[in-house]
């Protein structure tokens, strides 16, 4: 799973979603509030892992390891340009599938069923892509890796810009899309309440 403050803040008082967090093979630090936390309970996690840098170290994995790929979630069209833009990117990758995240339920799990990926990306953002994940993996034991990736997809297709590198860097990406998204005033608040808690 992917950890970040929102995630936290989403499911920190959710007893059946943590032990699922904690039986978790892997969960990536994403956030800086991540692992500032961390450090405040003497478990020093190193650095941040940004949700969409571990999602392109996968990309390359899967390349190396001939893994298919599916990708679901995100408004209509966007799986597929990110389809596309993999495609250019990453020769080699195998792509078995996309879905928007705006169909029943029932027809995400015959698609991604269907096309028999080995990995499996959910950007249907949280709380909702975890909670997909927890009531439905045991429909896809073969699937080897399933990870939610949140606003990935937007990202990669272009719809969402990320915040300059220096600002990544300065570890300030979490402020920018603060400002840039006012929108987000529910998300924004649960982040400020982060800090608190
Ligand atoms: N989304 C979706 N289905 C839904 C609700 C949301 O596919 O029913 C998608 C939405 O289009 C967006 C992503 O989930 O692409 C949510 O991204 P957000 O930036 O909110 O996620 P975060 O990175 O903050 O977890």
């Amino acid at each position: 799973y992917d950890i970040n403050p929102l995630i936290i803040m989403n499911f920190y008082k959710n007893k059946k979603v943590k032990k699922e967090f904690n039986s978790s093979k892997y969960n990536i630090p994403d956030g800086v509030g991540t692992v500032y936390a961390s450090k405040m309970k003497n478990i020093a996690l190193k650095e941040r892992i940004a949700g969409i840098d571990f999602f392109k170290d996968l990309c390359n994995l899967s390349i190396e390891k001939e893994l298919s790929i599916f990708l679901y979630g995100s408004e209509e069209g966007i799986a597929d340009k990110v389809k596309k833009e993999l495609e250019e990117k990453y020769h080699g990758i195998n792509i078995a599938g996309t879905l928007n995240g705006y169909v029943k339920e029932s027809e995400a799990l015959k698609k991604i069923k269907e096309a028999q990926p080995d990995i499996l990306f959910v950007a249907l953002g949280s709380p909702l892509q975890e909670k997909f994940i927890i009531k439905n993996k045991k429909q896809f034991s073969n699937i080897k890796i399933i990870m939610p990736v949140g606003g990935t997809f937007d990202v990669i297709a272009g719809k969402i810009k990320r915040a300059p590198k220096i600002i990544i860097k300065l570890n300030l990406e979490w402020i920018y899309r603060m400002l840039k998204e006012p929108k987000r005033i529910f998300v924004n608040i649960k982040l400020i309440k982060f800090v608190f808690l």
